[in-house]
Parts: C-alpha cells; sequence; structure tokens
C-alpha cells in the first residue's frame, strides 16, 4: 500500500475518537499530553472495551485475563505513569487440561514427554523427526505451520483442539500468519533446549513469559484511571455514545453522529479516530461506499466470546493462573483462576472466583444460551474436568463480548486490502487498535497504533499497519518525540 497522507493537526483542532478501549484512549491520553483535548464516543456504559474488568457483587473479573506484557518502552511508560503502584508484578503459572492430565504451559518437553506416557511420547519424538525431516513446502494455514515445526502428533494433542475451539473452524482454514504472530520464535527445539537452560537467548521467546504485571483491581483500573487523568485535563469521554454516521464531505471526515439515551447527537471534527471494527465503520460512513468496498468488510469476521463468572466456595482451588482446556467433551476453552492475579479482584478471601471462557459466534447456541443455563453448564463441565464439584459452586455472572478476535479468513487479507484503498486516502479518518486494523493486537500493540497515529498527525510518518509485524521497528517510536528517533 503507498504511504498514507495526512492531515496536520493544527491549534484548536476538533478531534474525535470512536471507542473507549486502549486505543482510543491512548489516543486521547497523548493528544492530552500535548495540550489537545478530544471528545472520546463509547458505545457501551463503560471504558476499557476488551480490556474492562467487569464487577459483579464486588468480585473483579476480566474479559479474558489481561496481562500486561510489553517490550515497547513508551506503553510501559504510560501504564507505570498511570498506575504507578496499582500495578502488581504477578507470577505465571498456566497449564493444559489434556484427558484428566495438566501439562505445563509453555510446554515443557520433558513433563509433556512424562505425561503422555512412553508410547504417544515416542509417536510424538518419531513424528517430530519425521516433519523435520520432510516438512509440508508452503505454509500456508495454521496446521502447516505448526506441524512443520512440532510434529503432526504434538499438533494434534496440543494445537488442533484448543485452536478449532477458538477459532470455530479447521487449522487448515486459519492463515499460517495468525501462528507466525502467536507463537513466533517457539519450536520444539527451542522450547527443549529452554527446558535444559541451554538457550541463551530464552528471554526472546514471545510465549515463555514466567512473570507478568498487572493492575491490582484488572486491566479496567488503568482504562479508567486514563478516563479520570483525560476529564481533569479537559477531554470529554461519553459513555452510551454509539457512533452510527461518519459525515465525509469533499474526501474529508466531517462529522461523527452517535445514538445516545437522549437521541442523536452530532460532532463536528477535524480528525476522527476509530477503533470500532472496519465492518462498522464503512456501514457508518455517509455517503456509502460503494458496493465492493461494503462486501469486503462485510466479509471481515469476528469470532465472538463470552465469560460465565462463576463464585464458588473454596479457597485456593489451584494454583494456576489460567488453565487451557484441551479435554474433548466439554466447550469451555480457558478458565481463569481470579484469586491468582490479584487478591484484590475477590472480596471475599475464603471463595474463588473462576472465569470459564467459552469462544462462539455471536446467535450461535452457546451465544443464545440463558445466563442460568450457561452457569449450570459451566459449573458441570468443572465437575466433569475435575478440577472443582457442581455444588461448590454458590453463584455467577454471564458476559457476552462480541468481536473480541478479528478472523485471519483465506480472503481476509484481499477484503481488508479493498477497504483500505478506500479508507486510507482520508486524510483525516484514522484507523487504530485491534478490530479498528482487523489485526490480532494485544493490548500494547493496539495502544501503540494509536501513539503512531498522533505522532503522524504531528508530522511524523509511522507506518501504522506494520505494527505486530516488524517488531524492531515499532520501539523506536519515542513517547513524546514527533518521528521516530
Ligand atoms: C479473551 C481475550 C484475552 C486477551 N488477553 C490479553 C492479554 O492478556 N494482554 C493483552 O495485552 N491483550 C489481551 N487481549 C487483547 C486486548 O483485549 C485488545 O488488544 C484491546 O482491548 C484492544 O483495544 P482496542 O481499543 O483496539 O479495542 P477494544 O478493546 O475492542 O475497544 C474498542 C471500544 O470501542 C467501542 N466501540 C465499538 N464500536 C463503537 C461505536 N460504533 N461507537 C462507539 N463505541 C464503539 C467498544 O465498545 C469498545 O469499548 C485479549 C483479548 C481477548 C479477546
Amino acid at each position: 500500500m503507498p504511504p498514507r497522507l495526512v492531515d496536520l493537526l493544527k491549534p484548536g483542532a476538533r478531534v474525535v475518537i470512536v471507542g473507549g478501549g486502549p486505543a482510543g484512549l491512548t489516543a486521547a491520553y497523548y493528544l492530552s499530553k500535548e495540550g489537545v483535548s478530544s471528545t472520546v464516543l463509547e458505545g457501551d456504559d463503560m471504558v476499557g472495551g476488551i480490556s474492562r474488568t467487569a464487577v459483579y457483587k464486588g468480585y473483579r473479573f476480566d474479559i479474558g485475563g489481561h496481562r500486561f506484557f510489553t517490550k515497547i518502552a513508551p506503553v510501559e511508560e504510560m501504564w507505570r505513569e498511570i498506575l504507578g503502584p496499582e500495578m502488581l508484578v504477578v507470577p505465571r503459572l498456566s497449564r493444559i487440561h489434556y484427558n484428566g492430565k495438566l501439562f505445563d504451559y509453555p510446554l515443557k518437553p520433558l513433563n509433556a514427554l512424562i505425561s503422555l506416557g512412553p508410547w504417544t511420547s515416542m509417536q510424538v519424538v518419531l513424528s517430530y523427526l519425521k516433519w523435520q525431516r520432510r516438512p509440508y513446502p508452503v505454509e500456508e494455514n495454521f496446521e502447516q505451520w505448526v506441524t512443520n515445526r512440532f510434529g503432526r502428533r504434538l499438533y494434534e494433542i496440543f494445537f488442533k483442539t484448543y485452536t478449532e475451539k477458538v477459532w470455530g473452524t479447521p487449522c487448515t482454514e486459519i492463515r499460517a500468519e495468525w501462528a507466525a504472530q502467536r507463537i513466533q520464535g517457539l519450536s520444539l527445539f527451542r522450547a527443549i533446549l529452554n527446558a535444559a537452560s541451554l538457550n541463551l537467548r530464552s528471554d526472546k521467546i514471545k510465549t515463555l513469559i514466567h512473570e507478568f504485571s498487572y493492575p491490582r483491581l484488572g486491566p479496567g483500573q488503568m482504562w479508567e484511571m486514563c478516563r479520570d487523568r483525560l476529564v481533569e485535563a479537559g477531554s470529554q469521554v461519553l459513555l452510551r455514545h454509539r457512533v452510527t454516521r461518519i459525515e465525509i464531505e469533499g474526501g474529508r471526515a466531517v462529522a461523527v453522529a452517535a445514538d445516545t439515551p437522549d437521541g442523536e447527537r452530532r460532532f463536528e471534527a477535524d480528525h476522527v479516530i476509530s477503533t470500532m471494527t472496519v465492518r462498522g465503520l464503512v456501514r457508518s460512513l455517509s455517503p456509502q461506499p460503494p458496493e465492493p468496498i461494503r462486501r469486503a468488510a462485510v466479509a471481515l469476521r469476528h469470532r465472538d466470546f463470552l465469560v460465565v463468572a462463576l463464585i464458588l466456595n473454596r479457597e485456593r482451588l489451584f494454583p494456576d493462573n489460567w488453565i487451557y482446556v484441551h479435554t474433548p467433551g466439554v466447550s469451555v476453552g480457558r478458565i481463569q483462576n481470579f484469586n491468582n492475579w490479584s487478591a484484590a479482584m475477590v472480596p471475599e478471601p475464603h471463595r474463588t472466583c473462576l472465569g470459564m471462557e467459552y469462544f462462539c459466534f455471536k446467535g450461535d447456541g452457546l451465544w443464545e444460551t440463558s445466563d442460568p443455563e450457561l452457569i449450570r453448564q459451566a459449573s458441570w463441565e468443572l465437575e466433569e474436568l475435575g478440577l472443582a464439584r457442581e455444588s461448590d459452586v454458590v453463584d455467577g455472572t454471564v458476559i457476552r463480548m462480541p468481536n473480541a478476535y478479528p478472523i485471519y479468513d483465506s480472503t481476509y487479507r484481499a477484503n481488508l486490502d479493498t477497504v483500505r484503498e478506500f479508507i486510507d486516502p482520508i486524510p483525516n479518518l484514522h484507523t487504530v487498535g485491534r478490530n479498528g486494523m482487523h489485526k490480532y493486537n494485544n493490548q500494547d500493540h493496539s495502544m501503540l497504533t494509536a501513539m503512531m497515529v498522533v505522532r503522524n498527525m504531528q508530522g511524523a510518518s509511522h507506518d501504522v499497519w506494520s505494527v505486530n509485524t516488524d517488531f524492531d521497528y515499532h520501539e523506536e517510536i519515542s513517547p513524546r518525540g514527533g518521528s521516530p528517533s
């Protein structure tokens, strides 16, 4: 794609930001540091987006446990600047539940081979050697990418079931670049070296991390405190303002309209920063783009997500922060134990709060199941997995999160390019964040795209779309400077 031409930020510019998640609030925060106030329009009744912390009867839980981990200095700086002593360092323990046994995750080959037993272990090793000698010549999909690095048997045990649960689609239909992005730098060989402490570069292996930072009251605390700072500095963060229209005139965005409890409100804008889904953005453009652009946007799909928070009358249920469930026969994908993230998440220390995570599509059977039925199902699955008794569960609640995961299917790249050909030339409309760019970004990368866009509005020329694919480059962004150092 050719480099974007961006309108420069002029004094007194009216900046409207769509979405009060990490990317939207980071953009507002960076602007505020430069003395520019903005208006953040958030459709929900709380800030934080997918990185919010939900609260039920004093119990706090994430929409999926949110580790704060980054190699990007300005992101780390912003977290520390806002949270100060509220940021904790939490030891990490996460394991895989597979057929009644718990395996260390990240995979420790010795632990895995011993727990699998001699017969399966031998199959794993032989399969690994076979695929090292004769790998797939091309790595187009997830199955090929993982099999080439781990062998087919290990792929079948530790990758296939869980990944298909997450995406609701066969691994052969998931693009290899998702695997490359998520488990880059990890191979069976390197993992063995790591287990034997021979790999001096093991700190570089992305998924092998033994501790992480975490706000005392969950990720939502970061974004609630960020919102407070913004409001103090003169910006607006307006909740229950769902953007439905972005008006384009003369090739520029000129106003944003939102549905609010008091009817529609319209905000004139010199710049619009959008973190809403690409599909939602295209749908809101007025006048509407040509049909091929709309068709491409609608084809950009998401996987949705729901969490059943269970409160159990049990203390210290298991030591993990979370457990991946690879065991067949249950629908739960991952189980968070919020007591082990921060004691402050659980108001009654003799109880445990678990987040039972289900991957689904909006409108499918799981999504449509009633809350009481989901709580019953999650309690039953917990007992089925041998982690607690159904009767230990004393209460529960359900949170549904649409658009949790942008899907990398075989057509997404072409569809995204088609949409970008239309959107990129609008010089004062900027797309950032995870859904804003249809990119599988964690919080730090979502924040970084927002930081870069603000710098671009001040004359820098960061390639926002390279975030998460060209890591070293991103570390060059300076926290307050106008261009890469
Ligand atoms: C299960 C799960 C676990 C995760 N774990 C981690 C983790 O451990 N560590 C980590 O760093 N990241 C994690 N992430 C990723 C992290 O949640 C995202 O990267 C981050 O929240 C993206 O920020 P964002 O602002 O781009 O988007 P979002 O968080 O999606 O925020 C977008 C906001 O825009 C609002 N919005 C959308 N449309 C409109 C509209 N039309 N009008 C007004 N407002 C609108 C939404 O309500 C939302 O508040 C996880 C994600 C998931 C799904």
